[in-house]
């Protein structure tokens, strides 16, 4: 396909802060946007040039969709896999395509999958009842994490367990669904490379950033993310190979547990824009926002280079209700215009640059 040209229409599965973000790269591009979310006013509807307010099943709505766009993406990675079929059976181009999305829906699959291309990750192993689970336990030594396979996130559909616990219990507090167990990795730091791959296999990744986690959920993310020269290689490297394995177009991330000696276990990845590349857009040539509407607008991709160092922190709940004189000098604020700031629910998101790469 030849590039898209401005004044082409972008269409977005889901609604919500990433899709603002999209929206607003796709907009300073020439762009217009669509965005097909369920719910009345959505973070990204509300700065998109049009609306439509239906289920992703909706077969009426998906049709409109597909006549009102010249691409389509998605935000989120818990789209009906049939939804984007539909799509595409419609005669849409959907970008990144299938596989990375249904690869990404479940941590089981996901897992195998990295395997088998390639990519190690700490010790895994599937539990669909309270028996499995037990021997489970015992094949990872004792001590895990219990995730459910489908729509965990954020820390959200995950307990830790120990061979002494009431395993029952445990399996019950993640709703009996199909999950897996996982051994705990004892990482040294958490990072992440987000990177992105054009309609013509050309790849750009990111500079790996650190990432930080409290209860679960992303808090800080900081580039440069402080290890040697050789494991910041090895990471882009196997962010690569995803991206190339999944035929992926787009931005996509791979989160990554460093070990004391340098070994890269992956713990998931993302088929889209991530948390941890919120830095992007105020610290290098071109924002993983605008790289992923790039991609699927099947424009060249932009230099990635980071010109700054910097430190992203999530403002979580009523973090972001804080008065704007209030963040240090220099602070880039991003709001997401949600409306209800419950805990732990991420609001926005503020970007220091701490010195000139
Ligand atoms: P997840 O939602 O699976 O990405 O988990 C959220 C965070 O929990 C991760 O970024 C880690 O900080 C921690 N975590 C998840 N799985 C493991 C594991 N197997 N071993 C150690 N820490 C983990």
């Amino acid at each position: 396909m030849s590039p898209l040209p401005a004044g082409s229409t972008i269409g977005i599965l889901g609604g919500g802060q990433l899709g603002r973000m999209l929206a607003g790269a796709a907009a300073r591009l020439g762009f217009d946007v669509v965005i097909l979310v369920p719910g009345e006013s959505p973070p990204a509807a509300r700065v998109a040039a049009r609306h439509i307010d239906a289920d992703y099943e909706d077969e009426d709505a998906l049709k409109m969709f597909a006549e009102a766009c010249d691409v389509i993406t998605y935000e989120f990675e818990n789209i009906p896999v049939a939804s984007i079929a539909h799509l595409t059976t419609l005669g849409a181009d959907v970008r990144p395509g299938i596989k990375s999305l249904e690869v990404s829906q479940d941590r089981l699959s996901e897992k195998q999958f990295l395997n088998v291309i390639g990519i190690e990750t700490g010790r895994f192993e599937p539990v669909d009842s309270v028996e499995q689970l037990k021997t489970a336990l015992e094949a990872i030594g004792g001590d895990g994490l219990l995730k459910t396979r489908r729509d965990g996130y954020d820390g959200k559909g995950q307990v830790r367990v120990r061979s002494v616990d009431d395993l029952a219990a445990a399996y019950s507090q993640i709703g009996d669904a199909p999950a897996i167990l996982e051994a705990l990795v004892p990482f040294e730091r958490e990072i992440s490379v987000v990177i992105a791959r054009g309609v013509d296999g050309q790849m750009a990744a990111y500079d790996p950033s650190r990432n930080e986690h409290e209860s679960g959920i992303l808090k800080r993310s900081t580039a440069p993310c402080g290890l040697p020269d050789d494991v910041i290689s090895r990471a882009m490297d196997l962010a690569g190979t995803l991206a190339r394995e999944t035929g992926h177009i787009g931005v996509l991330a791979l989160e990554l547990f460093v070990l004391e000696d340098g070994t890269l276990l992956a713990n998931e990845m993302a088929p889209r824009v991530h948390n941890s590349g919120h830095w992007t857009p105020e610290a290098c040539a071109t924002g993983q926002f605008e790289q992923h509407i790039r991609a699927v607008a099947g424009w060249p991709l932009g230099p990635v280079t980071r010109h700054f160092d910097v430190e992203m922190e999530n403002l979580l709940g009523e973090e972001a209700l804080a008065p704007p004189q209030s963040f240090a000098e220099g602070t880039i604020l991003t709001l997401y215009g949600k409306r209800d700031a419950k805990p732990a629910r991420k609001m926005g998101h503020a970007v220091r640059r701490t010195g000139r790469a």
